[in-house]
């Protein structure tokens, strides 16, 4: 089966029979999935042929929106390979060194820069020199200061720079988002954000402190950052964090292992955050308020995202996010679409401002504040 007609008939066979609380989000997704489509088409041309590169290629080619046409790769076996199976013409293909020649290619709109974190912020900026629009993988960068560097060289080049929060359009979290907002959990106290997993093989670039810019945190504990902030609807004004290591060789100097954190938002309310590379099964988001509370488990994974609230299980049908993602990021480029949650460039630089000061107030062991 052709993976638009698999995506297609997930999303309807569950969309049949599950009651939704709030129809609005998955019968809009649902009617674009089933209604023929002649706008326009994002042209993407994928920056790092790894792991989740692969799977954003498979997930684009269910899209309708938005289509896979180039490649930059530094490894001539995958080009071909990826070629092969995706119709990818000779020249769409590039490597890292000769990628600002995208320039003069009328056939690519965006670079999609699925690369280590400590590669995101030079790539982004030559892409956007190259005059074309970037999607950049999480995080952004691996500081404040190169994601200012990032959003600037955007702006002056009057390119978009989106961040790949596949989060966002998802539909569990975004009804959640919504009850919120309505106030159905009333005034918002608390929020939890477990992230982690146990990380294996020691040579790989997330625990090399320059390609990775960290540890866990910039991979894995930036859902709990990004999810407190969209779960509570509110920007942090305080942080506390506490770092533990029980292996000081895997996890190098600069390379965190766990940081526990804690967040104070403008209304009071308070999120209390885990991200770590030692603990496996721990995706989990709790928020709770005087009317009621929203649980998540799993919350940031591929899915299906499972949700529930006080008043009951919310079972929306499972969509593959890059596939959704992809054709959301095409209407916020090429139509001027607003997104419910941003995913431009300001917004991975709230979650890398938040990071430095993660790591600063684990380093100090003291509370920093933020101007929210
Ligand atoms: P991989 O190691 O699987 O792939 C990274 C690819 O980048 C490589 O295969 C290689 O591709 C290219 N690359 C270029 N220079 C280097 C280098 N010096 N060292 C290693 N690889 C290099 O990583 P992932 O695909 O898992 O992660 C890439 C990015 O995607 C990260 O920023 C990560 O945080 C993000 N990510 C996001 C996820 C999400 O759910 N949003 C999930 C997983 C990752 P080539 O051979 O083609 O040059």
């Amino acid at each position: 089966m052709n993976s638009r007609r698999h995506f297609l008939q997930k999303l309807t066979a569950s969309a049949l029979t599950i009651p939704f609380l709030g129809e609005n989000r998955a019968a809009t997704l649902e009617k674009f999935y089933e209604e023929p489509y002649d706008g326009p088409v994002l042209r993407v041309a994928i920056m790092g042929l790894g792991s989740y590169g692969t799977r954003v290629a498979e997930a684009m080619t269910a899209c309708k929106s938005a289509k896979l046409v180039g490649v930059i790769s530094g490894t001539p076996s995958k080009i071909t390979a990826w070629q092969t199976k995706y119709g990818i013409p000779e020249k769409n293909c590039y490597n890292y060194e000769n990628f600002d020649n995208i320039k003069s290619n009328p056939d690519i709109d965006a670079v999609y820069v699925i690369t280590p974190n400590g590669l995101h912020k030079d790539q982004v900026i030559r892409v956007a020199k190259a005059g074309k629009h970037a999607i950049c993988e999480k995080p952004m960068a691996i500081n404040a200061a190169e994601g200012r560097e990032m959003v600037a060289a955007c702006k002056k080049a009057n390119v978009k720079l989106l961040v790949g929060y596949r989060m966002h359009f998802e539909p569990n979290t975004l009804e959640i988002i919504r009850q919120r907002a309505a106030g159905e959990f009333g005034k918002v106290y608390f929020f939890q954000g477990l992230s982690g997993f146990r990380i294996g093989d020691p040579t790989q670039w997330r625990l090399n402190r320059k390609l990775a810019g960290g540890g866990a945190m910039m991979d894995i504990g930036v859902y709990s950052i990004n999810g407190s902030r969209y779960m509570i609807g509110e920007e942090p004004i305080w942080i506390t964090a506490q770092e533990t290591k029980t292996d000081p060789v895997k996890f190098k100097e600069g390379v965190d292992e766990t940081i526990e954190f804690q967040m104070g938002f403008p209304s009071g309310a308070v999120a209390s955050c885990l991200s770590t590379y030692s603990i496996n099964y721990l995706d989990k988001f709790f928020l709770v308020g005087d009317k009621g509370f929203a649980e998540m488990q799993p919350s940031t994974g591929y899915g299906p995202i499972k949700a529930k609230t006080n008043k009951g299980d919310l079972s929306y049908p499972h969509v593959t996010h890059q596939t959704v993602q992809m054709d959301e990021m095409s209407a916020i480029i090429l139509q001027n679409k607003q997104p419910i949650v941003p995913v431009d460039g300001e917004e991975g630089l709230r979650d890398l401002v938040i990071i430095d000061a993660i790591f600063e107030a684990a380093k100090t062991g003291k509370k920093v504040t933020l101007k929210g």
